[in-house]
């Protein structure tokens, strides 16, 4: 649809919009509550010194400090989500630039409060906690900070760090500047036959294209230009990953590994294991590539052959209202309580549903502790957008059940607990479909859809964290990242993860090189394992029925009220053990033997 066909906002009616000024009735109030958060966290400095006189003013200086932010996010969410209603309103974008500005200056005011906290002696500390009983629901953001203190140094040291650390970014915004802004990549004849530059934008779309030549334009390439600069790539890559070692052993972490995963309480078996089921697994992904083969007809598999569906996708027309009974059907293992809030979630107005002039693109779930956990959609009527709304349901009803069981402090979730909200929802929602659904090429095209879904989350996320690993190991044992080795390394996992049918191009080797998650060292591991969480939750939930649907509801209510991997356990998966990887690779297992059989 072309700019000039999509609607202006207000020609949108109100049911599919989200009900915002539900926030802020009175919109005056916003500036209000901005000035006051500022003002707030200026007198805030007045406990300066005094966090260890007593468990009073302890507790009360936890309090405020949390009343000051949820009232600022609460400013921020706002202002944020109204300027993605509609980018081009220059009031919303001012909104934003004031609010940034002043969670700045609150940060600031508030920066003496973890240091001089850590200074005060434990056992100090335990005892508040014992003698105020308002307090034991900050025991564990209190023991959670205290377990750090063994990496926090002197205060001149954590001085000069802190000062440090506008240069220690630098390999990531190189990166950036090289990949959005100086490298290009040609232009390819696309399926009308029109020329096109491509673009990082549109490289994706062009690999789900039928037209191989296409592909193998496309890739080609983009692999050129990542060849072009290897050497460069490489050098600045070699000091991102020497910049995680030296601060983990300025830390005193036994690894870089241990520092990234130390914030979450993450046992290192959690990644290990991962890799080592994944590993078991693999001649599974390599069956598929050869289904791949077969099913494209082509004598030489390559990797540009590894995203085109299978299966052409079918025109379906779905309608929002279609889409809500859809969701409806595929959540009801969740319970009815759970499909009831859904449906009144829905009527409050959580969902901003169609695209309009200036809308923010894509989909998300967003909210401030104290809002509704409302969802921006760019709804399109097709099949893809029904999973993107069960997934985006998943987050906000993750969020409304947690903010309405836990207070503030623990109104959030970590990254490893979040994704498995939405996941779980997906995940539900696609048995329900390859349980329902007759028409063969349907259930061809939602086999290929799921067995992708495990391919792209699971297996290439596990590759990714392999990789990062084998780097950061490398430069612990005092070698360099070169270009030879860092392709090298990156080959012999192509091969190993795709088998004996991927047929070598000399390109992938510099695939390495373009992934921006790398600048942020053990981060996609967690794609793997909450996926890994998500299915083996959702197969409970499918055969153990409602004791495990119970349970999971009480996972959902548990915010970050304990470390990632306790949590989890609520919903019976023991991230710790190699079990819930296990149950995933045996889902993925029994597609590609259905695959095999319908292809
Ligand atoms: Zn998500």
């Amino acid at each position: 649809m072309s700019d000039k066909n999509l609607k202006q906002r207000d020609q949108i009616p109100q049911e599919y919009k989200w009900n915002i000024s539900a926030m802020y009735p009175d919109e005056s109030k916003w500036e209000d509550d901005v000035a006051q958060c500022i003002s707030r966290s200026e007198n805030f400095k007045s406990f300066s010194g005094r966090l260890g006189d007593s468990s009073d003013i302890l507790l009360e200086a936890l309090t405020e400090r949390d009343a000051i932010w949820q009232k600022l996010e609460h400013a921020f969410v706002y202002a944020a989500m109204k300027k993605d209603e509609d980018n081009r309103v220059d009031k919303y974008q001012a909104m934003n630039d004031k609010c940034s500005a002043a969670m700045a200056k609150v940060a600031a005011a508030m920066s003496f409060f973890t240091p001089e906290l850590l200074s005060v002696p434990e056992e100090k500390i335990f005892k508040f906690i014992s003698e105020e009983p308002d307090l034991s629901a900050y025991e564990f953001l209190l023991k959670a900070m205290l377990r750090e203190k063994k990496h926090v140094l002197t205060a001149s040291e954590e001085n000069i760090l802190a000062q440090m650390s506008e240069v220690t970014g630098a390999t990531n915004d190189v990166f950036k500047m090289l990949n959005n802004a100086d490298m290009t990549f040609g232009s390819v004849i696309d399926e009308d036959g029109d020329e096109v530059t491509l673009t990082h934008g549109n490289y994706i779309t062009f690999m789900e294209s039928h037209d191989r030549n296409l592909r193998k334009k496309a890739f080609t390439n983009m692999y050129e230009a990542y060849k072009k600069l290897n050497n460069t790539l490489a050098t600045n890559y070699n000091y991102n990953v020497k910049t995680d070692v030296v601060s983990s052993r300025i830390r005193k972490y036994d690894s870089s590994l241990a520092a990234a995963l130390n914030g979450g309480n993450i046992p290192l078996s959690v990644y290990h294991n991962l890799i080592k089921e994944v590993h078991e697994y693999l001649p599974v992904v390599h069956r598929y590539m050869s289904l791949r083969k077969k099913a494209l007809g082509v004598d030489h598999l390559k990797m540009y052959d590894v995203y085109v569906p299978l299966v052409e996708t079918p025109k379906k027309n779905i309608s929002f209202e279609e889409a809500v009974e859809i969701m409806a059907e595929g959540l009801a293992p969740l319970g009815e309580e759970y499909i009831k809030q859904v449906r009144n979630g829905i009527k409050d107005g959580w969902i901003d549903v169609y695209e309009n002039q200036g809308k923010t693109s894509g989909a998300y779930s967003f909210g401030a502790y104290d809002s509704m956990p409302y969802i921006l959609l760019n709804y399109t009527n097709t099949l893809k957008d029904v999973f993107t709304i069960v997934h985006e349901m998943g987050h906000s009803m993750h969020s409304y059940y947690t903010r309405n069981s836990q207070p503030y402090t623990y109104g959030d979730h970590s990254i490893f607990t979040a994704e498995v909200a939405s996941t779980v929802n997906e995940s539900l929602l696609i048995k329900h479909l390859l349980a329902t659904e007759k028409d063969e090429n349907m259930r061809k095209y939602l086999l290929n859809y799921y067995i992708e879904e495990f391919r792209t989350t699971l297996f290439r996320q596990t590759m990714f964290a392999e990789f990062e690993l084998l780097a950061h190991e490398e430069i612990e044992k005092g070698g360099v990242l070169t270009a030879g080795w860092l392709n090298d390394t990156y080959n012999k996992l192509n091969d190993m993860y795709f088998g004996p049918e991927m047929e070598d191009d000399g390109y992938i080797r510099y695939e390495w090189s373009r992934i921006p998650h790398f600048y942020r060292g053990f981060y996609v591991y967690q794609y793997a394992t909450g996926y890994s969480a998500a299915t083996a939750i959702s197969e409970k939930i499918l055969s153990e029925g409602s004791k495990a649907r119970d349970n999971y509801i009480e996972f959902l209510k548990s915010g970050s009220s304990n470390y990632p991997v306790e949590l989890l356990k609520i919903a019976g998966v023991d991230m710790a053990s190699p079990k819930p990887v296990k149950m995933a690779m045996e889902t993925f297992k029994s597609l590609v033997d259905e695959l095999e059989k319908i292809l």
